[in-house]
């Protein structure tokens, strides 16, 4: 055995052992509570349960929101957290070191070095679901802080010619700022949108199963295509990856590649390639196999 991921979900916490080969040796799942002790707790018990399994392995924990690197404290939607030294507190409670990583940026190292990026030197994952996020890797690395904001796409503001041109609304976002992309593009941001701009109450798989027959959802699906390539082109900007690599639940919509890939060679300086985009490998053990790699990193660093 060579490390333990530990994805730490809004409905469900899994614990994974890997071996030398990177394949997952044995698995527990448990209920995320909803209060924080026992979230402290149940995650405690996933770490003495994979230290059972081999003692002394590297522990990563991935999971939704960042960690403040002043205070310590959780800034997470999803787990009942908030405000909490989570990582500190779960060190406490289990006795040993364990490295945190947000659950994207997991994503993003697993899709680098073991998934449909591992070719690449310089990696973005970009998950497109119930929210927006993701992260950069460099030769199989994470370039940010693994818990901190590098990587929180999602809170990126939406194009303002974009927002005038289809009178989207500019709303508050989750993250308590105003006009952030992700209140346009996410899941629950496609519907905002669709009931925007055509009056009806869209949810993702309508688009996807409408867009070729109902004049409506073409043009919803034109908008976020529009959104969405504006992103990966400002990140590209930003960063220049070789490729980004699209997860989350909008990413299975069908011809999500070529629609978006066909928008951003459109929206490109004359002459420049957009990045390349793909799909994700790796499937729901992303989460813990990037988790875990990060944390066999970072004890190689000590
Ligand atoms: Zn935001």
């Amino acid at each position: 055995m060579i490390a333990v991921g530990i994805d730490v979900g809004g409905t469900k916490i899994e614990a994974q052992v890997f071996d030398a080969a990177w394949k997952c040796a044995d698995k527990l799942r448990l209920d995320t509570p909803n209060t924080y002790e026992q979230l402290v707790e149940a995650i405690c018990q996933a770490i003495e349960w994979a230290d059972l399994q081999s003692s002394d392995l590297p522990i990563g924990i991935g999971a939704a929101g960042l960690i403040a690197r002043e205070t310590g404290q959780a800034v997470t939607a999803n787990l009942p957290a908030f405000g909490k030294p989570l990582s500190v507190d779960i060190v406490k409670a289990a006795g040993r070191y364990v490295t945190y990583v947000n659950d994207c940026r997991a994503f993003t190292l697993s899709e680098a070095v073991f998934g449909s990026a591992k070719r690449y030197k310089r990696v973005v994952g970009l998950i497109l679901g119930t929210g927006i996020g993701g992260g950069f890797a460099y030769e199989g690395k994470l370039l940010s802080d693994g818990a901190s904001v590098g990587g929180e796409f999602g809170h990126i503001f939406a194009p303002a010619h974009l927002v005038q041109k289809y009178d989207l609304p500019i709303v508050t976002c989750g993250c308590g700022k105003v006009g952030c992309i992700e209140t346009l593009v996410s899941g629950p941001g496609l519907t905002r949108v669709a009931e925007a701009i055509t009056g009806r109450a869209f949810v993702p798989r309508d688009i996807d199963q409408l867009r070729n027959t109902d004049r409506d959802a073409a043009k919803v699906w034109k908008v976020w295509c529009a959104l969405v390539s504006e992103l990966c082109l400002a990140i590209d900007y930003t960063i220049n990856p070789n490729v980004i690599v699209l997860g989350g639940g909008l990413s299975n919509m069908t011809k999500v590649i070529r629609d978006l890939s066909v928008q951003m060679a459109t929206n490109q300086f004359d002459g420049f390639q957009p990045p390349l985009l793909l799909l994700a490998q790796g499937g729901a053990s992303s989460g813990a196999r990037g988790a875990a790699y990060a944390a066999l990193q970072d004890r190689c660093r000590d």
